[in-house]
């Protein structure tokens, strides 16, 4: 019998080099939905406009994007792998889920308080309603998994505030999507100097790329703040050492992450040497993506049949849904 596979969809901004958040709260997850998913991946170039008025890197930026997500495992031909301004009818379900959003949730949302405070100059209407484009995305092919990190949960909350209105008013026309990980918990990589997390844009120094290399690698993972050690055994770890254990528990060896936790235990820790394993477990783990993304990037013909194989699929489901949605709706008029 052939039963329907759940639909899943996620997207990541091309807005600068893809790192070890993206890869653990994304990417690793899409690699291991593509098979028994019908999985929609999505460069979100229309997202990237509410903080990066200058467009002239966006070209680079999405052949970038698509190649580390090509390197790092995804299947074009398994998945839907597209970018979000060839798909038109996602501007179509914006607009009518932008009647549907209120002034004040929007404005309460916490990713939109950080970009007000971060760019007070260029505090747009398109950076208040981006959850709702980003509901938009997901609910075009009517998905039900979002595999994403922890910083995305609050959007995911409010996409299905906007589902269960659409659904009220017009019928049930849509599931409600849920984040995802295989883990269980959403993740949340953090950045190596020990306050928040990885990000493509800020903290470039304590925030390892994929593109990275192994020596820039060893240097940016040498200089995180560590301090003389623990004192007594049982001692609880401060952030910025439960981080550094953190980052080893995702790219080294578990009988490696076992002797450390040992050492810190019983107060024989060496950070140096911590930082050293550290350092060359992330730059093995890193350099077959970089080298594989690295000859993908730069083979235009090939993203060209990617990106146009892609649209096509997304633009198949995505008109299904608008036509379902019209009906719902009563813009029917035939
Ligand atoms: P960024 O915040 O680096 O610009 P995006 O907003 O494009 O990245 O997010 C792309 C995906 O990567 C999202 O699913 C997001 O949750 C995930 N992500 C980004 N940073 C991290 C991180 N440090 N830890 C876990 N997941 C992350």
């Amino acid at each position: 019998m052939d039963i329907q596979k759940k639909i899943v969809m996620s997207g990541i901004r091309p807005t600068g080099f893809l790192h070890l958040g993206n890869y653990f709260g994304a990417m690793k997850n899409y690699v291991q939905m593509q098979d028994d998913h019908e999985c929609y991946f999505m460069v979100a170039d229309w997202h990237s406009l509410t903080t990066h008025p200058d467009t002239k890197a966006l070209k680079e930026n999405v052949h970038r994007v698509l190649a580390e997500n090509i390197a790092c495992g995804l299947d074009p031909d398994k998945v839907a792998l597209y970018c979000q301004s060839h798909v038109y009818e996602t501007a179509e379900l914006y607009l009518y889920l932008n009647m549907l959003a209120y002034k004040g949730e929007l404005e309460k949302t916490t990713t939109f308080k950080d970009k007000v405070r971060l760019q007070p100059d260029n505090v747009n209407a398109g950076l208040l309603t981006y959850p709702v484009l980003q509901t938009a995305d997901i609910i075009l092919h009517r998905a039900s998994y979002v595999p994403v990190g922890k910083d995305q949960e609050q959007h995911l909350e409010m996409a299905r505030n906007f589902v269960q209105r659409f659904n009220h008013r017009y019928g049930e026309v849509f599931p409600e999507p849920v984040a995802f990980n295989f883990g269980g918990a959403l993740v949340k990589v953090p950045s190596l100097d020990g306050t928040g997390k990885m990000s493509k844009s800020e903290n470039q120094n304590a925030t390892i790329y994929l593109a990275d290399s192994d020596e820039l690698i060893r240097k940016k993972v040498m200089k995180a703040q560590t301090d003389s050690g623990p004192t007594a055994s049982g001692m609880p770890k401060p952030e910025y050492i439960e981080n550094l254990f953190l980052l080893m528990k995702l790219v080294s060896a578990p009988d490696v992450v076992k002797q450390f936790e040992s050492d810190y235990d019983q107060c024989t820790i060496r950070y140096g040497d911590m930082k050293k394993q550290l350092a060359s477990d992330m730059a093995l783990f890193i350099a077959p993506i970089r080298e594989k993304a690295e000859a993908i990037r730069h083979d235009q013909r090939y993203l060209r049949e990617v990106m146009e194989k892609g649209a096509e699929k997304a633009r198949k489901s995505a008109q299904q849904t608008i036509a379902i949605v019209r009906e719902s709706m009563g813009l029917n008029y035939f």
